[in-house]
């Protein structure tokens, strides 16, 4: 049987990513290749993250003449995790083509399994629900036999006749050195990092040692690989980022795991093997603010050659962040900015506004808590309710006009809360401005200290643009809501 892989994430339609230009290969998809590779298929890619339209998919269709399309997102990926409607639209249409050209279509997506009977209903013949590999080589073999019988087969949905049918829940694998590496093979590198050396003068690959997250943040979907926390052997991880380093040359690793090395030792077996090995390479990481005041851990992800670590701080409101059930405290997250910088890691935080009963004192809290701790990064988004959390239940029924974002820039607060959207929309923009004013600030009062660098002298510079548009920044809130001062 030939197969041909794709997945429905087309950076050309998220405007701000494709400027952004850090595009990395769709691994999820890469991985599920190289499993029914293994399995003795032929496979190939169509991939779709660099390219302009769905369309070009007949062409690859006539090429390979494949008797199964397989629409497999990359999971490990946070922006196919937002399942943006731009991307449903364009699977919709894959689907379609494959169907017509005669294909059995396979989709495995967060968005697919939260709306199965959706994807059903445009043309998919089968949904898979939740970590995909395992019973997608399953449906393959049948489909191989000839014998229709999917209802026998862990998570899937489909339909009978019109009528939507679930098959039971599958358990996550826990053996995931078990599996062949990604078919990194099959997908354009060069393309790639042609994109990260114009735009960045580096090259970035990603890489995921771990599947799922344990914690339980309720705003947090985890449709794919779910709550369990399964990890592959830092020896398997070094053998592979050997192997990307002697094909392609990286400079930098993204480890798109949601919590990189959560188990203690872990980290620490990793970074006497990196160094053993003598590979040189900076990387980045996602983790929290409680695993983060370990000194053990932060010390070795500093010796495996940590750059930079996305911690999710959220807000700068305990209220808020019990509300959320993240588990951290305010305390945390500062123990950990200052630990981060004591080992000379860049810190970066992700923030969230417009979490259910969140207040203009909580959003006050959230900028000062900012300015004090100045990370070098963050990443600022809108409450973002998705199918299987605690809040999207919370506020379901609001959600009527519109229930995902278009692109990942959208930022649209869909439900009612404490102010108005647009209030959001304008806040996140003060926000981010406001946070730049103040690294300007940290670079003039370094210059008066005479530590006299490059990095020092452009964020004092960046003062000239800042300090005005935070002005006007902050006058347009002002505009939007009196409650702001
Ligand atoms: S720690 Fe991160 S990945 Fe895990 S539940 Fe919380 S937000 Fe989600």
């Amino acid at each position: 049987m030939k197969i041909l892989f794709s997945h429905s994430y087309f950076m050309q339609f998220d405007p701000k990513q494709w400027e952004v230009a850090k595009p990395y290969p769709p691994l999820g998809t890469l991985w599920a290749a190289a499993v029914l590779r293994e399995a003795g298929y032929e496979v190939a890619l169509f991939d779709t993250q660099l390219i302009a339209s769905p369309d070009l998919l007949q062409a690859e269709l006539e090429k390979h003449q494949p008797d199964i399309f397989v629409i497999y997102d990359d999971g490990f990926n946070y922006l196919t995790k937002m399942c943006l409607t731009n991307m449903r639209e364009a699977a919709f249409k894959m689907q379609q083509m494959a169907k017509a050209f005669g294909c059995k279509v396979i989709v495995s997506s967060s968005d697919s399994t939260d709306h199965d009977e959706q994807y059903l209903r445009e043309g998919a013949d089968i949904v898979i629900r939740g970590e995909a590999e395992m019973p997608l080589l399953e449906l393959v073999k049948m489909y191989e036999r000839k014998d229709n019988t999917p209802e026998a087969i862990e998570g899937l949905a489909f339909l009978n006749n019109t009528e939507l049918v679930r098959t039971a829940k599958r358990k996550v694998m826990k053996e995931l050195d078990a599996l062949p590496l990604p078919a990194w093979d099959l997908a354009d590198i060069a393309a790639y990092k042609a994109i990260w050396k114009n735009k960045h003068g580096y090259f970035s690959i990603n890489l995921a040692t771990t599947r799922g997250c344990p914690y339980k943040c309720n705003w947090c979907a985890k449709p794919i690989y779910g709550n369990r926390y399964n990890s592959r052997s830092p020896e398997q991880v070094v053998e592979e980022l050997q192997l990307l380093q002697t094909r392609y040359g990286f400079d930098h690793v993204w480890f798109s795991d949601d919590i990189f090395g959560l188990k203690p030792d872990w980290v620490i077996r990793f970074a006497d093997l990196v160094e053993k090995e003598n590979l040189k390479f900076r990387f980045m990481i996602q983790s929290r603010a409680d695993l983060l005041v370990a000194e053990n851990y932060v010390a070795a992800l500093k010796r495996a050659g940590c750059e930079t670590v996305w911690m999710g701080a959220e807000s700068g409101s305990q209220t808020i962040l019990d509300a959320m059930d993240k588990g951290t405290t305010i305390d945390q997250i500062r123990q950990a900015t200052q630990l981060l910088k004591k080992h000379q890691i860049r810190s970066a935080f992700f923030l969230q506004f417009g979490y259910l009963g969140e207040t203009m004192s909580d959003i006050q809290k959230t900028i000062a808590l900012l300015n004090e701790l100045l990370p070098d990064d963050i990443g600022i988004s809108v409450s973002y309710p998705l199918p299987g959390t605690g809040f999207y239940e919370k506020v379901k029924a609001d959600l009527k006009n519109k229930q995902n974002w278009s692109d990942s820039d959208d930022l649209t607060l869909m439900f009612r809360n404490t102010y108005a959207p647009d209030f959001y929309k304008q806040l996140h923009r003060y926000v981010h401005k406001n946070y730049r004013k103040h690294q300007g600030y940290e670079g003039l009062r370094n210059l008066l200290r005479f530590r006299l660098n490059a990095k020092n002298m452009r964020r004092a510079a960046s003062l000239m643009y800042y300090v005005p548009v935070v002005f006007n920044e902050h006058q347009k809130l002002k505009r939007i809501n009196h409650d702001w001062n």
